[in-house]
């Protein structure tokens, strides 16, 4: 079960992070399984100071990693 109160919200679009079904945790006892669920998608940086959204993050964020990388190469700054 996917617990709502655990929902955040992406920093970037504000939309709500949809959580990832991790798997289920078969320890439990009286054969009960629990579903484990990823709430806090993913990190926004260094776009902004928070968690995002997958679509955010792969449209967002990857290409702003990937530019600043290339420019910190292009300098020839390590940081
Ligand atoms: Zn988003």
């Amino acid at each position: 079960m996917i617990d709502k109160s655990k929902i955040k919200v992406c920093c970037i679009c504000t939309e709500s992070i949809k959580p990832q079904y991790l798997g289920k945790d078969q320890i439990y006892d009286n054969d009960k399984s629990l579903d484990w669920y990823w709430y806090d998608g993913n990190n926004a940086q260094p776009v902004a100071d928070g968690r995002c959204c997958d679509s955010c993050n792969s449209t967002v964020v990857i290409p702003q990693r990937i530019t600043d990388l290339s420019m910190r190469l292009n300098m020839g700054v390590s940081k």
